[in-house]
């Protein structure tokens, strides 16, 4: 998203009513830092494990948080490679990754079932 004054808390709520919306529930969510070149500052954004409402579980390695995408706002540099003034613009950016978010959404345990090509697993979905 590329707009004036966007700010980590645009990225915030932006992530938490997206996330909602896809799990069809509340989510608790949290930033870390982390680098990625094309953002600036850039984060891991957990979530509250959905698989045990944040008990502590294998999916989350007892933490009661699951890792679940990088994103941040955009990098100056990105944007003038793009020819976009970033002293008027910013913005950010995620990347959301299927697997997880299936994981989660459908109480998965095991990511590698759905590398795993076993169809009766697979055709449930
Ligand atoms: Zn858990």
């Amino acid at each position: 998203m590329i707009d004036r004054e966007v700010s980590v808390a645009h990225l915030l709520y932006f992530m938490k009513t997206l996330l909602t919306a896809i799990f069809r529930r509340e989510v608790t969510v949290r930033l870390r830092p982390g680098y990625f070149p094309f953002v600036e500052p850039g984060f891991e954004l957990d979530i509250k494990c959905l698989i045990c409402g944040g008990e502590g579980c294998p999916v989350c390695k007892q933490s009661g948080w699951v890792e679940l995408l990088p994103c941040g706002l955009v990098n100056p540099n990105v944007l003038r490679m793009s020819g976009i003034d970033p002293a008027e613009w910013n913005g950010f950016a995620f990347g959301l990754g299927l697997t997880r978010l299936a994981m989660m959404r459908y109480g998965i345990d095991d990511i590698r079932h759905l590398q795993g090509g076993d169809l009766r697993f697979l055709e449930q979905f």
